[in-house]
């Protein structure tokens, strides 16, 4: 069987039910495609102790509030139960959601426009395809000299969810991002933990004179800035309510600059001394999961997009969603994702026209 649409959005989370709303919007037919089960992108998957680093009031999507206290910091499974709630209005507003639909691959169809090939066997065709993959599922492990050597653990914090498993355990947390620092101090109560990172730890204060961050970058329009990064992320400044920056200075963890290298079973620091540790977690950050586009050549040699603000420069008609530093500082987030959905499904019809294409089966 062989679908022809006009829009196949690939990602059922934040950013995908965002292009689905925005399209929607523009009055464009479109088929929204999740690998998984569920409509909530990876959040279901991050750690237990997770909540969001911006209040509900700043963390919607469009069209759709997210409930209770607007100051309130919403725990990850508000978010799971919010994005559910968000891909449910849009079902019942007649959107075309498909769940256990997996994308693996993309070409180019003869007549222009792309045909999408399915883990079962089945094939798409549409005018356009909104990529919304996320990273979560590419975790980036940066090289680490000896680990080939290693007996011990080498983690990614993809897989970590509570501190339990870790209990007595001697580990090194990798990073100096949000995750790196939250993870190393919630451990640190049940492990012996040292936070190494190339770059030291920068905080920003969560609620600077009394309001929280994300009301200053409303008011000051920081935002909605303009401002793009290429190359490979550098980690944000962790945002701090007061306790990060207090823990570790109390030594829970202790910080060091990052380890030079590992032996079978220890790690050696900077300044020539080797530990020994059982686990290396590394809160080294992700790179965009778009192994399907492989072969349509969309791609540079590390497998990152060519693109400029999420549309393709190599191919019209394939647009990009939740990519780090896509369009603004807040391309990659609940607040921000929504606004670089309507740019890119607005840029997209200007380029392709209306898009009012019946689906045919
Ligand atoms: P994802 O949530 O990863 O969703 C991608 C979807 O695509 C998944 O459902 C997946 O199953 C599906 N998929 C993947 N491959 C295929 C395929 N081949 N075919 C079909 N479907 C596929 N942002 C904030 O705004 N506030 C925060 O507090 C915050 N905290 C974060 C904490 C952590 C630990 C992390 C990792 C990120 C955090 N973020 C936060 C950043 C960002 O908002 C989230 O990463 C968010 O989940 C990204 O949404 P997404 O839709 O782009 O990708």
């Amino acid at each position: 069987m062989n679908t022809v649409i006009d829009t196949i959005v690939i990602g059922g989370g934040q950013s995908g039910l965002a292009a689905l709303h925005s399209l929607r919007e523009r009055g464009r037919t479109a088929v929204l495609l999740e690998a998984g089960e569920q409509l909530a992108g990876s959040w279901p998957h991050y750690y237990d102790s997770l909540t969001l680093f911006s209040p509900a009031r700043y963390s919607c999507l469009p069209g759709l509030a997210f409930g209770g206290d607007p100051e309130h910091y919403p725990h990850r499974d508000e978010v799971v139960a919010y994005l559910t709630r968000y891909a449910r209005e849009l079902t019942r507003d007649g959107a075309q959601i498909r769940t256990g639909a997996r994308v693996v691959g993309v070409v180019a169809a003869a007549g222009g426009g792309f045909t999408v090939r399915l883990a079962d066997g089945q094939r798409m065709s549409a005018r356009s395809v909104i990529a919304a993959t996320g990273s979560f599922a590419r975790p980036w492990l940066p090289p680490l000299t000896g680990a080939d050597t290693f007996t011990g653990q080498i983690r990614h914090a993809a897989g970590y969810r509570s501190p339990e498993p870790y209990a007595g355990r001697r580990v090194v947390v990798v990073g100096a991002g949000n995750s790196a620092v939250q993870i190393a101090v919630e451990l640190a109560a049940h492990a012996r933990v040292t936070l190494a990172s190339r770059a030291p730890v920068r905080f920003v204060p969560q609620r600077p004179l009394g309001r929280d961050l994300h009301f200053w970058f409303r008011l000051t329009g920081f935002d909605r800035l303009p401002l793009r990064r290429t190359g490979d992320p550098v980690p944000a400044p962790v945002l701090d309510p007061g306790r990060y920056r207090r823990a570790l200075a109390a030594g829970l963890p202790d910080r060091r600059p990052m380890f030079t290298r590992l032996t079978a079973d220890q790690v050696e620091w900077a300044d020539g001394t080797r530990e020994r540790v059982d686990v290396v977690l590394l809160a080294t950050g992700y790179r965009p999961n778009l192994d399907y586009l492989a072969g349509l050549g969309a791609l540079d040699a590390d497998g990152r997009p060519r693109h400029d603000r999420g549309l393709s420069t190599s191919h019209p008609g394939l647009g990009y969603l939740g990519l780090e530093w896509q369009r603004t500082p807040s391309s990659n987030t609940l607040r921000g994702v929504g606004a670089d959905a309507r740019h890119l499904v607005g840029r997209l019809t200007a380029r392709l026209g209306t898009g009012r294409v019946p689906a045919r089966t």
